[in-house]
């Protein structure tokens, strides 16, 4: 069995090139940095490999971003100085003391907490998850309602809740849409994301052709979000 390898650039990424005797393409991409291998069947051109690559190139974005964040995710402690994720945004922690009451704000590239007494970990900590509530419950709750209006049934209500195993859920009966909190610290396209699969949920119960082909017309980029969830943890406790 012979092989031969080379590397071609792709946008800003060097991949590197394995042919060999198999019928499909395909590309890995591998932590911890996310080195790019492609085997590629051996009749294969390198302008035919280049172009399959160019068609990937945002999926194989997303996965190095997300081998990226992982790295990063280690459990947070709340000092000051310490980054921390917001709407895909990474931040500093500041945190004063002395305030009057609990006050949590983004100042540049600052979250800023201000707590009563003295900024211990604990009481910053409990200062930006209860400001996290409150933000992505706001931010949900207009993009909840588009949805349903866009996908004519009725605005259900909306709750945000740590989860360990979902980005939402929700209840027919109850007409009601649950938030992972950890849905916060991520890009906005992921919370639209989650929304329309709930309200669409409302409408489709299950994954169905039916279901899909709704999320198809209303978002037809989707997948790409979809993908970006798929490689983070569901945990509020990390960075991400
Ligand atoms: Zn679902």
């Amino acid at each position: 069995m012979s092989t031969e390898r080379y590397t071609l650039k792709v946008g800003d990424l060097d991949a590197e090139i394995v042919l060999k005797p198999i019928r499909n393409l395909h590309i890995g991409v591998y932590p911890p940095d996310g080195r790019v291998r492609v085997a590629a069947p051996a009749s294969m051109t390198r302008a035919a490999v280049q172009g399959a690559l160019a068609l990937r190139l945002v999926w194989i974005r997303h996965r190095i971003m997300e081998f990226q964040r992982q790295q990063r995710e280690t459990p947070r402690e709340y000092r000051a100085g310490e980054s921390h994720w917001h709407m895909g945004r990474r931040y500093r922690l500041r945190a004063v003391g002395h305030g009057r009451s609990n006050a949590v704000a983004t100042r540049g590239h600052y979250i800023e907490v201000t707590v009563r007494g003295s900024p211990s970990s604990r009481k910053v900590a409990s200062a930006i998850e209860q400001w996290r509530r409150v933000d992505l419950a706001e931010r949900a709750k207009p993009i909840i309602a588009y949805w349903a209006h866009r996908l004519g049934t009725d605005v259900p209500d909306v709750g945000i809740k740590r989860m360990s195993t979902r980005w939402g859920t929700c209840s027919i009966q109850s007409k009601r849409v649950w938030l992972n909190l950890a849905l916060s610290r991520l890009p906005p396209s992921c919370l639209n994301y989650v929304s329309l699969h709930e309200v669409a949920h409302l409408l489709v119960p299950n994954h169905s052709a039916d279901f899909l082909a709704l999320l198809d017309a209303h978002m037809p980029d989707w997948r790409a979000a979809k993908a970006m969830l798929s490689e983070l943890p569901y945990s509020h406790s990390g960075t991400v």
